[in-house]
């Protein structure tokens, strides 16, 4: 059955215009089309700009306990609808539905996180900062907040933001992924059954286009977005130079450095969970595992049998553990690294386009997991974001030689290191130039209470999402300086004075 996803705005379902383009949505488990998905030009996104500005006085003078009572109740939709949400994001993204439903979970962490907000928006008070003066912020909402956000998470990475910025305050428009749209539309009619007000979280589907007309819209505040690096610096400068304020997550190319003395069952175990997750389609996949050359060979025939025995198939068969990649351009291009890979003058110790996928694959999007071995910095399969099932082994002498090469790859976003040695690790997570650090933890996803961004090309902005940091960027600080005399008859001591006022 064809299903056509339409946009959300002001609290219901929005046809889009007349002349609206459409693209398609596909079951990448079997190459159909199975629906299309409306692509909002500047005229819809005006439309829902509109209905996030005017929500806005409303919802934010709505009492901190008001809106923490949304948000109790959002968490409790999201969390009895999670195998249905799982579901809607496995059918359009590949995915199989288990990983589908922890990243589900992990959005609901961010959303429990902001049940929390009328803690975290505690301003600071100082009394007597001069002679009965008082001093005092106000952590206030910006007011319609853009979210744009990438396929691979399409569920997670939006509720990275919009629970925070809700929670805040403020009015969203949200910009899901054209590839998997259809989660989106399902959580802002969970939000509507919470008791959102109309108007508040909004969602316009779309692709360049209707990006564009949110970085440059007058009544858009903030931006957060996260996706491929080349689109997060638009974003970042877009945004910017029309006087937003901006947080743009990039891509990866996250890095596990394996010691001598690690655990090689522990690492093989970490490094095949890690890189073919998801089909890699994460940006905190490790997609280039660095062995200290002692221990590569054997690492590397651990990793071998793991994968070897990784049930490929689609994302609703229960047995599956790794799905297809999420279009069939996209699972050529990760395809061309394995050939690009050994031309360069890397071993393909592993081919995924040999392995069996249940039921045979059709015409589905598959590549089943491979490995590069012997690669240097300067091949292609090192230097790009390959954002599929293909690791790159790269082999150092030893820690310094790791570090090295880590802090030399512009990307910033996640990395590991494996090893016995609690000095050894302590001094790599000291020296490693990268957001998020996993010690014998393969990818250490930070939870909601801290905040999630990479460094360097990984994020372009200076604040993290989530976390307090995500509260700091949904609100922007005012300060009060208070007087108040004592009543009438006693109002002696109010004076014309020129000079500075200072405390006293
Ligand atoms: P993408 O950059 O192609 O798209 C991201 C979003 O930008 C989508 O909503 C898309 O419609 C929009 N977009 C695409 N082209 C655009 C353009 N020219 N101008 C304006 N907007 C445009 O990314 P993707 O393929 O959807 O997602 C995968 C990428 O996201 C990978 O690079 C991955 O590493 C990255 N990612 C990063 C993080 C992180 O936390 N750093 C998390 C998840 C994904």
């Amino acid at each position: 059955m064809s299903t056509h996803v339409t946009h959300w705005i002001g609290g219901k379902p929005h046809p889009g215009g007349a002349a609206e383009r459409r693209g398609d949505i596909h079951n990448p488990a079997t190459g159909e089309v199975t629906g299309t998905v409306a692509l909002a030009g500047p005229a819809e996104v005006d439309t829902a700009v509109a209905a996030a500005r005017a929500a806005f006085p409303a919802w934010r003078d709505a009492s901190l306990a008001q809106r923490a009572a949304v948000l109790f109740r959002f968490r409790e939709l999201v969390h009895r609808h999670s195998g249905e949400l799982a579901a809607i994001i496995s059918a359009e993204h590949g995915k199989v539905v288990s990983d589908a439903a922890g990243e589900v979970a992990r959005g609901l962490e961010v959303v429990e996180f902001a049940c929390g907000i009328p803690h975290l928006l505690k301003g600071a008070f100082s009394e007597n900062v001069s002679t009965r003066v008082d001093a005092y912020s106000i952590p206030q909402p910006l007011g319609v907040v853009a979210a744009v956000t990438p396929f691979n998470f399409p569920a997670m990475v939006p509720m990275w933001m919009f629970p925070v910025a809700i929670a805040c305050g403020n009015t969203v428009v949200l910009k899901p992924s054209e590839k998997d749209p259809s989660a989106a539309v399902r959580l802002a009619e969970l939000w509507a059954e919470a008791g959102l007000p109309d108007g508040v979280f909004n969602v316009v589907h779309g692709d360049r286009e209707a990006v564009e007309a949110l970085l440059v819209h007058p009544d858009v505040k903030a931006v957060s977005f996260v996706g491929s690096t080349p689109i997060a610096r638009h974003v970042y400068a877009t945004a910017a130079a029309h006087g937003k304020r901006v947080q743009a997550l990039g891509g990866a190319k996250n890095h596990m450095l394996v010691l001598a003395d690690a655990d090689l069952d522990t690492a093989a175990d970490a490094a095949v969970s890690a890189a073919y997750g998801s089909a890699g389609e994460r940006c905190m996949a490790v997609s280039a595992v660095v062995a200290v050359e002692a221990v590569a060979d054997d690492l590397l025939e651990r990793i071998t049998e793991r994968v070897r025995r990784l049930r490929v198939g689609p994302g609703d068969d229960e047995r599956s553990e790794m799905g297809p990649l999420v279009t069939r351009e996209h699972r050529d291009r990760v395809a061309a690294y394995l050939e690009a890979g050994v031309r360069e003058g890397a071993t393909l110790a592993i081919d995924g386009r040999v392995h069996p996928v249940l039921g045979g694959g059709g015409a589905g999007f598959w590549l089943g997991p491979s490995l590069l071995d012997r690669v240097t910095p300067e091949m292609s399969c090192y230097t790009d974001e390959i954002f599929g099932p293909v690791l790159s082994m790269l082999r150092v002498p030893d820690l310094d030689a790791g570090l090295r090469l880590i802090n030399a790859n512009p990307y910033g976003n996640g990395t590991a290191v494996f090893t016995a040695d609690g000095a050894a690790a302590r001094r790599f997570q000291n020296e490693v130039e990268v957001g998020m650090v996993g010690i014998n933890v393969p990818i250490p996803v930070p939870m909601a209470y801290y905040s999630f961004g990479g460094w360097k090309d990984s994020l372009f902005g200076d604040s993290h999402m989530h976390g307090v940091e995500g509260v700091r960027f949904y609100t922007r600080t005012k300060a009060v300086t208070a007087r108040w005399r004592p009543g009438a008859g006693e109002a002696a001591g109010s004076r014309v004075d020129l000079g500075f006022p200072s405390g006293g």
